[in-house]
């Protein structure tokens, strides 16, 4: 994350940002364009970035996809995904110098003459646009074309820099593999053709300003970090709950599901983010080397261990938002008897000086009674209660990383009277109270960083290997085991009965949705 050259600015455009110096000129080839990610999240991220003058004249997107269609067409249909009426960002002369940007490559994505063509139509725009050969290469394709690819622009020679003043990079989707050998087989892929350091592997949790902040919150202030390790921490709480069911993703989610899903990337991202060390520095290698270590640290699921301290759920029919909804197995494109998960809560344990015997209890799932992504760190209670017949008041404090971005700290008060009675109250930081509203978006943020050439927030080929490391048991487990008695939870609820067992053995409770 390039701090300095994102800076705060009282005339800058709504969302508050603005590039003090633009990114290199660049090519962004976006394989996938004509998908669902690049028309959603991707040309609106671009567009802000452009928009913010991030991204300045000299930037050319050439969007490759099987697809046919022209430059214009292209254009005219990301110009429906961009901003209007009263959106952010909705002025028509900024968008129609952004669309001038835009050009699209119709072509297979395993066709080496296509990968010839597209390297002359580089090179065209190069001249054109003065782009300084510098390219970066978008996968936003479904994964089972990511190795096609790869191995077309090497054969191409798009995988080295243009000349030695240049740069190519290549921003490579989630999720990375299936299991822990398919990762291995695609880093293989990746690193036959690219360096490590051209390579970004993109979570786009990452690039959320409440994730970033965690790192402020704990290495940017003195007083949290003496208190956060297993002398006053009693658990960690990592939740990812989301509201919305499978919506227009079934055929991804079937063979995913919410444990590769969610846990293996966003999830463990939290984790590593709340559990690490400090860096010695803020940049990729200090920041990454920490984070694996978390990872590196948590112990293995075994045979046994993975059905005591792991459990899936799948949704029935039920309510949300008053409204009633479709059990999972009911979704467009799932099949009746799925046995996907849409629900997974489990107990880690993070075996170092810091975190011995604190318990990690990680949920995800979909269709849960409300959207909300929280870290919340329970402190233990004060070692002895001298106010007699009260509770013994204990602090927590929570990280709320959407939708209420912000952090709140829940004590025990005097609540006024004669008697000292205590009652909880929070003190609350938000982030729409200090900062105004609107945050740039994930994408725009990574993107922008990737452009830069600061890898931070980006995942490592030893970190993506390290996440399904300890995941693949757990997937190994529920291949060998007959299918749970799905639904086993109703949409709109806070999940399976039996989550609540995996923290009421040791004595604790999840918090409510
Ligand atoms: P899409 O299914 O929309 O695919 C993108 C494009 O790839 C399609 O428009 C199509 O273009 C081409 N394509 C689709 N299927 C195939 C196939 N079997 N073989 C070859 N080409 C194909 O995917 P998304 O845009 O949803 O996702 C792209 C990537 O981003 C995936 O890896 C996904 O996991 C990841 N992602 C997506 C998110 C989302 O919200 N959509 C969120 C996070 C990650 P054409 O036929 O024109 O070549």
């Amino acid at each position: 994350m390039n701090t300095k050259a994102v800076v705060a600015s009282e005339s800058a455009p709504a969302g508050g940002f603005f590039c003090e110096v633009p990114s290199d000129p660049c090519a962004i080839v976006m394989f996938g364009a004509s998908g669902d990610l690049a028309r959603r999240k991707l040309l609106p991220a671009l567009y802000d970035l452009s928009f913010h003058a991030c991204l300045g004249p000299r930037f050319r997107l050439l969007g490759f996809a099987r697809t046919e269609m022209t430059d214009n067409d292209f254009t005219q249909k990301a110009g429906e995904f961009l901003p209007t009426g009263n959106q952010a960002g909705a002025q028509d002369s900024k968008k129609s110098e952004f669309l001038k940007c835009l050009r699209y490559f119709s072509g297979n994505y395993d066709d080496p003459e296509a990968f010839r063509r597209l390297a002359q139509r580089l090179e065209e725009l190069d001249s054109e646009g003065q782009l300084g050969g510098n390219r970066l290469f978008y996968l936003a394709t479904p994964p089972e074309v990511y190795s096609h690819v790869i191995e077309q622009l090497k054969k191409a020679g798009l995988n080295k820099p243009k000349s030695e003043k240049s740069w190519a990079r290549i921003i490579i989707e989630k999720p990375f593999g299936h299991d822990l050998e398919s990762a291995k087989e695609l880093n293989k892929k990746v690193l036959e053709a690219f360096d490590e350091s051209q390579v970004y592997r993109i979570d786009h949790y990452l690039g959320k300003e409440t994730v970033q902040n965690m790192l402020v919150f704990r290495f940017g202030n003195g007083i949290f970090e003496p208190l956060w390790n297993r002398n006053y921490i009693d658990s960690v709480q990592i939740t990812a709950a989301e509201e919305l069911g499978v919506e227009r993703r079934a055929a991804f989610y079937e063979s995913a599901g919410a444990l590769r899903d969610m846990i293996q990337s966003h999830v463990l991202q939290l984790t590593s983010l709340t559990a690490m060390e400090a860096p010695a520095t803020f940049d990729a290698t200090a920041v990454r080397n920490e984070k694996i270590k978390v990872l590196q640290s948590i112990r293995p699921f075994t045979k046994e261990s993975v059905w005591k301290d792991v459990i899936r759920g799948q949704y029935g029919p039920g309510q949300v938002g008053g409204k009633p909804v479709p059990g999972y197995r009911q979704e467009p494109g799932v099949k009746p008897d799925s046995a996907t998960d849409t629900f997974v809560a489990l107990k880690l344990h993070v075996d170092n000086w810091r975190w011995s015997g604190v318990p990690f209890y990680l949920r995800t799932g979909k269709r849960l009674a409300q959207p909300l992504t929280e870290v919340a760190i329970q402190f233990k209670s004060a070692p002895h209660m001298v106010f007699r017949g009260e509770s013994n008041e204990t602090n927590s404090l929570v990280l709320n990383i959407q939708p209420n971005e912000g952090i709140s700290l829940s004590f025990g008060a005097k609540s006024p009277g004669a008697q000292m009675r205590i009652q909880p109250v929070t003190m609350d930081f938000k982030y729409k109270d200090a900062f105004g509203g609107g945050s740039r978006p994930a994408y725009a943020t990574l993107i922008n960083d990737c452009i830069r050439g600061d890898a931070t927030l980006f995942d490592r080929a030893d970190s993506v290997e390290a996440a399904w490391t300890l995941v693949d048991p757990i997937l190994e487990a529920w291949k060998n085991a007959s299918p749970p008695p799905f639904p086993n939870y109703p949409a709109g609820s806070d999940g399976p009965r039996a989550v609540e067992d995996l923290a009421a053995i040791d004595g604790r409770h999840w918090r409510p949705l």
